[in-house]
């Protein structure tokens, strides 16, 4: 086998210099069955990609790459809600501002989160009390092998905190290719989080929310296409109660939130900078100023510069708070996904 000479540093945010052995775009189902079986026949793995903003690539991938890039959005309406049929190679965050062009409120608090459609159900992505299962209807998904399509149901998704049945049973062999959405018509802000406490629930727009979490995110986060990163790279951990109370006598103001289950979430960007990890750099990666949860692709950083990073971070947490992080972002080896706290351990 050659070596993989496709250079891929555009097609994933950290903007690593990875190849690939080939890169194709599929525009329909058939086409990603069709690249499913050819690279099947000739003994490639296949790595299904969106926009590549949450996936570090540990190494040179040995595979081929499918850019899903299925398009449309359908309006339809019912006597409650709107609902929304999205191809999954939209790009989320212009699928957020077009509908709030046409009126429809409910996706503004998930405004500039990088990515396409058909990647937010495997996430479940969320930002500012939202998460993609409040208004998740339904996904599409693609049996590779049999060219099948089944509607799965947002109840049967298994959605949890940055979890689907997407990252599991539906892992390989299956490609989202739309999805569902349903906004209520009788629109209700969420404005729990940070700034946008400050917005008044009773005059409030969506498109004023919209334009808060703008300008919320773009003051923290860095621009992907400016700096590489792939958003939070450690998802924010979930303790029990006791440990909670363990950590909060010793660091009284570390942020918590208690869960319906009795445990406690933390900040896991709170418990990075109390580190003072922030600005702190292996080789060209680095704890990003702003959001330490963010690790960066701060100059030319390679795989190995990243991975060292996650690995001293998780290791100065765990040493200080007894906690150990787990990434958010998915880790992608040279024949496919690898188990993230395996590498970093
Ligand atoms: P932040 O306001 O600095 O807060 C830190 C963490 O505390 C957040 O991660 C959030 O958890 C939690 N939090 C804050 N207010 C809360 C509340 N009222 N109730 C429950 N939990 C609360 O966070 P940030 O970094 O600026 O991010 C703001 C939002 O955007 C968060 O929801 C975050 O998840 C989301 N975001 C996601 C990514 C990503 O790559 N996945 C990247 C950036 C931001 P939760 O994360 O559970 O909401």
């Amino acid at each position: 086998m050659t070596s993989p000479s496709v250079l891929i540093q555009n097609l994933h945010t950290f903007g690593l210099p990875i190849y690939a052995e080939r890169v194709v775009t599929a525009e329909s189902s058939e086409q990603l069955v069709d690249v499913w079986q050819q690279a099947k026949q000739q003994q490639y793995p296949l790595l299904l990609l969106g926009e590549g903003s949450n996936m570090l690539f540990l190494e040179d991938f040995s595979g081929w790459i499918v850019l899903n890039r299925i398009k449309g959005i359908k309006i339809s309406e019912s006597e409650n809600f709107w609902h929304l049929h999205v191809g999954a190679g939209e790009n989320w965050h212009q699928l957020v501002r077009y509908s709030l062009e046409q009126n429809l409120g409910g996706l503004e608090n998930l405004a500039l989160i990088p990515g396409c459609a058909g990647s937010a159900p495997i996430q479940n992505i969320g930002a500012y009390g939202v998460e993609l299962k409040d208004v998740c209807e339904y996904v599409d998904l693609l049996n590779l092998d049999t060219g099948d399509i089944a509607r799965i149901a947002a109840q049967d998704c298994q959605f949890g905190y940055r979890e689907s049945i997407f990252k599991h049973q539906f892992r390989e062999g299956y490609s989202i290719v739309s999805v569902g959405l349903k906004l209520a018509k009788q629109w209700k802000p969420v404005l729990n989080y940070g700034d946008l406490r400050q917005l008044d629930p009773q005059t409030v727009t969506p498109m004023q929310v919209f334009d808060a979490v703008c300008a919320m995110r773009s003051s923290k986060l860095p621009d992907p296409k400016v700096t590489g990163n792939a958003g939070s790279f450690f998802k924010n951990p979930i303790v029990s109660a006791e440990i909670a109370a363990q950590i909060l006598q010793q660091f009284p103001n570390a942020p918590h939130y208690p869960q319906i289950d009795g445990q406690e979430k933390l900040a896991a960007g709170w418990l990075i900078d109390a580190c003072q990890l922030k600005g702190y750099r292996i080789g060209g990666a680095a704890v990003h100023q702003q959001q330490a949860l963010v690790l960066i692709n701060q100059d030319h950083a390679t795989s190995h510069d990243v991975v060292a990073l996650a690995s001293y971070v998780r290791k100065q947490v765990a040493e200080r708070f007894n906690v150990w992080l787990e990434p958010e972002v998915r880790f992608i080896g040279k024949f496919g996904e690898r188990n993230a706290i395996e590498v970093l351990a």
